[in-house]
């Protein structure tokens, strides 16, 4: 019989202790993060079965049906959890500590599963260099933003439409030299706040859209202008948020009818956002836009510091009350990941599990029981499921609240 061969001292002998540790280590560590045993689901392509995810150097590598416990350098079990991607929320107000309504998305993040953030109209074109060097840059989350193109000031001296035009070609300016941050315009339209925006100002920004070919958000919210005003103005690849309002600025009227030019605009490619927000999101109004055929292309939560205690809280619980209103938790994924990716259009596979795509990951559970969710005007249900977050990653890497 063959003497045994200590393997460590063989190789130390061959090349020195640091030869023996990377020979050693290799086969046993070959993906940076091994996430077993969860359901996965990714709606970009209706993959739904268990399966393991191995991730390295921030992007998926593989998912296959067993992948050795050995080749992760660190292991998560998701047994009973569901392996998602990364939820992305189009509209948010996380421009924290130099906006009135931001709040920080790092720490929201790592409870709700968003990995991706796009900060809606916090901001205007002068102060992306700050978005870009205290919001973005530091964060563990991918922050993208559209820039509003109307007076922060509510004084009545500034005319919004003056406003605008004064700040056209910066702000369309701004957003092309910004295009890895920046997505596009916000615009505000209706009647409150003393109607300063208007559907005159609401033009000056199509001109600017059409002229700069970058798209707007317009949030709707009282007449006038009435619908079919603004969605005459919205073109292919624009969106259309606060979409599921109970207002007189809205997408259908009290008896359940789709307002004129609603079902036109979807089809040229406007895209209609849910921006749930303090007064935007109304369960009858939501109950009779499903009725009528027309969930919402994204979901959103509109989160900012005066909702973040409700009736908002967080991207699941706004996802919970379109499951509640019978959609399928695969279309309301959907909305909540690949849809609004390719609205953000800006990393390639964000919002799917593709191998190669970013590994920005969220494990997330649907839980049974009573939960009380409430819409904007403080209409409750009682709801038998809701989606909660579990864990999430953002580039490969674990989202933490604190660093
Ligand atoms: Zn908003």
């Amino acid at each position: 019989m063959a003497p045994m061969v200590d393997r460590r001292s063989f190789l130390q002998t061959l090349g020195g202790a640091a030869a023996a540790t990377s020979l050693a280590a290799q086969p046993a560590r070959r993906y940076d993060l091994l996430i077993r045993n969860g359901e996965i689901r990714d709606p970009s392509r209706g993959y739904k079965q268990r399966a393991d995810v191995a991730v390295n150097d921030g992007r998926i590598a593989a998912i296959e049906a067993a992948i050795p416990v050995e080749s992760g350098i660190e292991v998560i079990d998701a047994k009973g959890l569901l392996v998602c991607p990364g939820l992305v929320d189009l509209h948010t107000h996380c421009y924290h500590s130099a906006t009135g309504l931001g709040v920080e998305a790092d720490p929201i993040a790592a409870r709700s599963g968003v990995t991706t953030w796009v900060d809606a109209g916090s901001f205007g074109y002068d102060q992306t260099p700050g978005f870009r060097r205290f919001i973005v840059q530091p964060a563990q989350t991918r922050i993208f933003g559209y820039v509003y193109l109307y007076p922060s000031s509510r004084n009545p001296d500034i005319d919004p439409v003056k406003y605008a035009r004064g700040n056209v070609r910066a702000t369309g300016q701004a957003v092309l030299d910004n295009r890895d941050i920046l997505l596009g315009i916000k615009m505000q339209v209706g009647a409150n706040m003393n109607g300063r925006y208007s559907y005159d100002l609401l033009k000056v920004a199509r001109e600017l859209c059409d002229e700069f070919r970058i798209p707007m958000m317009a949030h709707i919210s009282f007449a006038p202008p009435e619908t079919p005003q603004v969605l005459e103005l919205m073109k292919a690849g624009d969106i259309v948020t606060h979409a599921y309002n109970g207002h007189t600025l809205g997408l259908v009227d009290r008896e359940g009818k789709l307002r004129p030019g609603v079902q036109q605009a979807r089809a040229r490619g406007v895209v209609f956002d849910v921006g749930h927000g303090l007064g935007s999101f109304n369960f009858p109004a939501a109950r009779r836009l499903l009725d009528a055929g027309f969930p919402p292309d994204t979901i959103s939560t509109d989160i900012y510091n005066l909702n973040i205690n409700g009736p908002v809280y967080d991207m699941p619980t706004t996802m919970s009350k379109f499951l509640h209103l019978g959609m399928s938790f695969d279309d309301v994924l959907a909305r909540s990941t690949w849809n609004p990716g390719k609205v953000v259009n800006r990393v390639e596979g964000m919002g799917t599990l593709t191998p190669g795509a970013p590994a920005d990951i969220a494990l997330l559970e649907i839980e049974d029981g009573e939960f009380r969710l409430v819409d904007s005007q403080k209409n409750a249900v009682t709801a038998k499921r809701r989606v909660v977050s579990r864990l999430a990653f953002c580039r490969g890497k674990r989202i933490r609240a604190t660093l």
